[in-house]
């Protein structure tokens, strides 16, 4: 047996064995690309995995280092971190991909869109009402009176015109909105008061009943709905408000509030009141408190403020996406939790497509469509969507690394790029080459498995990339382990179709 220690923890190792299985043995978590055990000979290329061996000036790879007796190992110094940090922003400098959509990254609400879409385009109205009221309460509203910044980031809208979101946002929320109604977790016990039955205050009393909170919203108006209401018919506001109550929201409207009752006898108090705060009868030094971006805490023990009272101007969709945030900020305070607003998702992003690369995105349109009649307008313009968000978004190892270590794809990124392309073979499965580290596992893969043609390295230096030998199509050199290779690509290169 070896021993040797990492990160000051001893270990005991069988012969043969690297630094990469010794960590892992003591539950050390090291980042790995191009590794696969059992399959794939150790021929190290992401350098994820280093580790610093004793005083070694040089850092050595741990999934081709074997464990040598005495062995001091150190995996998560400032040094190392550094160097990963590093390999993996080169791997992003020749990285051409969208984890997430650029539409969806425009959205001051955060609707999921492009999934949003594909459930559409298959007719589940039911799944695609659920998934917009995951982040979007009043879809109904948006849909009419959103300034719509996501159809401006589209990537159809530069070729032939946006995909319309919010018209299907609309549609989804006029076709299935008035039967949903969520499941809410058992009743914690716990109060909170939410002063303003706006987007903010009812988007935050949403998420609260969810969450098993009783939620009660005050507002000097008779009827709920603040700024929105006015702005869309009466009908559609309540269409969507309906939701809210189903789910036992307690209204007190025509209220004069005394801010020091209310936090008395609540155990957290939401202050999302709009610019016309006096007619609640808030006093006017509880407008002078100070107010976290990080949480929306106040400086006022229990007490959270968001939506219009913290911001220049009425925005529905950042009305609504803040009470999304006041909801969890207040859930984790209620549960003597620390919150950490998570304000930007790892992406990396496809910079601006040629019109030759743009008929390569638009062969995705259409995809999700099954065949049968279309039955409304939403259905006919989610299959113009191209499902640019990256098949992969959920479980690419490169992005979860690159989140782990605060990566900056563009910090290498150069004049030139690679061509968008997506090879899309019979049988679904999808290779994206921009996305391809080269690390060599399907190729491993489809050697192991004897295939017929196999997959091979072609080009030389930067210009390394996978393919099929002899410029065979995809599906003849991958006839028997196409999934498996799917399954183990560490990124998005290599996908299923449907499987996003
Ligand atoms: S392969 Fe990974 S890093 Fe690349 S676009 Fe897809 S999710 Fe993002
Ligand atoms: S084509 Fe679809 S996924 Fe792509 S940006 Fe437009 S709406 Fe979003
Ligand atoms: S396509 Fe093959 S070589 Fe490229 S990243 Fe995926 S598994 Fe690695």
């Amino acid at each position: 047996m070896i021993r040797l220690t990492i990160d000051n923890q001893p270990v005991e190792v069988p012969e043969g064995s690297t630094i990469l299985d010794a960590a892992r043995q003591l539950g050390i978590n090291i980042p790995t690309l191009c590794f696969l055990a059992g399959v794939k000979e150790n021929r190290p290329s992401c350098m994820a995995c280093v580790v610093k061996v004793g005083n070694d000036a040089r850092l050595v790879p741990s999934c081709s280092t074997k464990a040598v007796n005495g062995m001091v190992v150190s995996s998560e110094t400032a040094e190392v971190k550094a160097a990963r940090k590093a390999a993996l922003e080169l791997l992003f400098s020749d990285h051409l991909g969208d984890c997430i959509s650029v539409c969806q990254r425009a959205c001051p609400a955060h609707l999921q869109i492009p999934e949003t879409i594909r459930l559409v385009a298959a007719g589940k109205m039911t799944e695609a009402i659920a998934t917009v009221k995951e982040n979007i309460v009043f879809p109904g509203v948006l849909g009419r009176i959103c300034r719509a910044p996501c159809e401006q980031g589209c990537r159809r809208r530069q070729y032939d015109g946006a995909v319309a979101i919010q018209l299907i946002e609309r549609e989804v929320a006029d076709l299935a909105g008035k039967s949903y109604v969520p499941a809410c977790a058992p009743p914690t016990g716990k109060r909170v008061a939410i002063i303003g039955a706006g987007a903010t205050g009812l988007s935050a009393a949403f998420f609260l009943l969810r969450l098993g909170h009783k939620a009660v919203v005050f507002d000097a108006a008779a009827q709920p709905g603040g700024q929105m209401r006015g702005k869309v018919a009466d009908k559609v506001l309540e269409a969507d408000i309906e939701t809210i109550r189903q789910m036992g929201l307690e209204f007190r409207g025509s209220s004069r509030i005394r801010a020091d009752v209310v936090r008395r006898e609540f155990d957290a108090v939401i202050l999302a009141v709009g610019p016309n705060t006096t007619g609640l009868g808030v006093d006017a030094t509880e407008r002078m408190i100070r107010v976290s971006p990080k949480d929306f805490s106040t400086s006022l023990a229990g007490v959270f403020a968001g939506g219009t009272c913290i911001r220049a101007a009425w925005d529905p969709a950042r009305s609504v996406g803040d009470g999304k945030v006041l909801a969890e900020s207040v859930d984790a305070f209620l549960n003597g939790r620390e919150y950490r607003l998570v304000i930007k998702e790892f992406t990396s992003t496809i910079p601006k497509l040629t019109t030759e690369e743009y008929q390569q995105l638009a062969k995705g349109a259409n995809s999700a469509l099954t065949v049968r009649e279309l039955v409304s307008e939403a259905e006919k313009a989610a299959g113009r969507c191209c499902h640019c968000d990256c098949r992969a978004a959920h479980d690419c190892r490169l992005r979860i690394f690159a989140e782990q270590y605060d990566v900056n794809p563009r910090a290498f990124s150069g004049e030139h790029r690679r061509a968008f392309q997506v090879i899309r073979q019979p049988g679904g499965v999808i290779f994206e080459p921009g996305k391809c580290i080269s690390c060599g596992i399907c190729v491993a893969i489809a050697t192991q498995a004897q295939e017929p043609l196999g997959l091979t390295f072609v080009g030389r230096g930067f210009d390394v990339h996978v393919a099929v030998p002899l410029d065979g199509a995809l599906a003849d050199g991958l006839q028997k382990v196409g999934a498996e290779c799917v399954k183990h690509c560490p990124t998005g290169a290599l996908a299923l179709e449907h499987d996003s």
